[in-house]
């Protein structure tokens, strides 16, 4: 159920409708917008007539969300959902990229990828110290000291982390040491690890799983919001497909889908998109141009030395290039870079 407040109504007005909603069974989210207070309820039955609210005093009109899910869907913030994490905005008119190489690996590895990531302009490293690898065999991550080198190597050069949480367990260390909390593709659906990120007040990147639909990854945030923990980002990543030519088949359709689906900033991963290096410039560009509002792009000094993932991971080269590049995409699509 979705309660649009008129301009103007009041605080005793609003407090009366939630009241009644609750009463009703519901458990209501607010937006506060620039002209209008909407109140989401969201509550099992649906099979009642909004007239009984629209009567209310204060309220100018009454839906029900027709959607699966609710207080990800953009009616219940139509302008869009801004993501501030001290001084970077993810969500409004400047992209944001978040760049670093696939794991965390050394403390000179690091420093060097801090060092070119916010030379080359992006304002988030990421990297993974909890890595999901298909092979237990395969390097797993370095942990809480991964963690620690790499805020240390973030803080040197003002920039913002993220590194994935695999587990429940893990959520208090990310929290210490990263800005944003990232779920991966495999974890899109681990609802206890997405039901535990709704009780955090952390931002999200959720990505969505391999064999996903849009639907599905909204639900996931869904999760994530009724908990209480509205900022939630969602990260199309490429889905598996019939074709083998890529890792991955990067569904660039998904951006503007998402965009007119949900409020929530869309992010774009052209390297778990492709699985290939030089396939990451051209579909970065395709991102922007499509609507995202951010990548997620895997970078290393030495790439072919990398401890996981250097087949789709750019050279400090290749990233400047990149970052020249979307600026321009950017430009042209009346977005700037950030
Ligand atoms: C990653 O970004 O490091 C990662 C493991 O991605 P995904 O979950 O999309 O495979
Ligand atoms: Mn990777």
């Amino acid at each position: 159920m979705l309660v649009v407040m008129e301009e103007g109504a009041t605080e005793a007005q609003t407090e009366a409708v939630i009241d009644r909603l609750v009463e009703m069974g519901f458990t209501v989210h607010r937006s506060t917008g620039v002209r209008h207070t909407v109140l989401g309820g969201v509550g099992p039955q649906d099979d009642f007539d909004p007239a009984v609210l629209e009567v209310l005093d204060g309220v100018k009109e009454c839906h029900r969300i027709v959607s699966a899910y609710k207080l990800a869907s953009r009616h219940f913030k139509p302008a869009g959902t801004i993501i501030k994490i001290r001084d970077v905005e993810i969500g409004g008119p400047a992209i944001v990229t978040m760049a670093g190489p696939c794991s965390v690996e050394s403390d000179q590895q690091i420093e060097a990828c801090a060092e070119f990531v916010a030379k080359g302009g992006a304002r988030v490293i990421r990297g993974g110290a909890f890595k999901p690898r298909s092979s237990p065999y395969s390097f797993q991550g370095l942990g809480e000291h991964g963690l620690q080198i790499m805020r240390r190597a973030a803080d040197r050069h003002n920039l913002l982390v993220v590194s994935e949480v695999m587990d429940q367990v893990q959520i208090p260390l990310l929290v210490e040491y990263s800005d944003i909390l990232q779920v991966g593709a495999r974890n899109m659906q681990n609802f206890n690890l997405l039901r535990e990120l709704g009780k955090i007040r952390k931002p999200v990147l959720l990505k969505r799983g391999i064999a996903a639909t849009i639907e599905e990854l909204l639900l996931s945030a869904e999760y994530i919001m009724s908990g209480g923990n509205y900022e939630v980002m969602v990260c199309e990543r490429g889905i598996r497909t019939f074709e083998t030519a890529t890792r991955n088949t990067m569904d660039i359709s998904a951006i503007p889908v998402l965009k007119r689906l949900t409020h929530l900033p869309v992010i774009a991963d052209p390297s778990h998109g492709t699985g290939k290096r030089d396939c990451v410039l051209p579909m970065a560009r395709a991102a922007i141009a499509a609507g995202a509002d951010g990548l997620l792009v895997e970078v290393h000094p030495d790439p072919d030395r990398a401890a996981s993932d250097g087949a789709q991971t750019l050279r400090p080269d290749q990233y400047q290039e990149m970052m020249r590049e979307t600026a321009r995409v950017a430009e042209a699509v009346g977005r700037r870079p950030a």
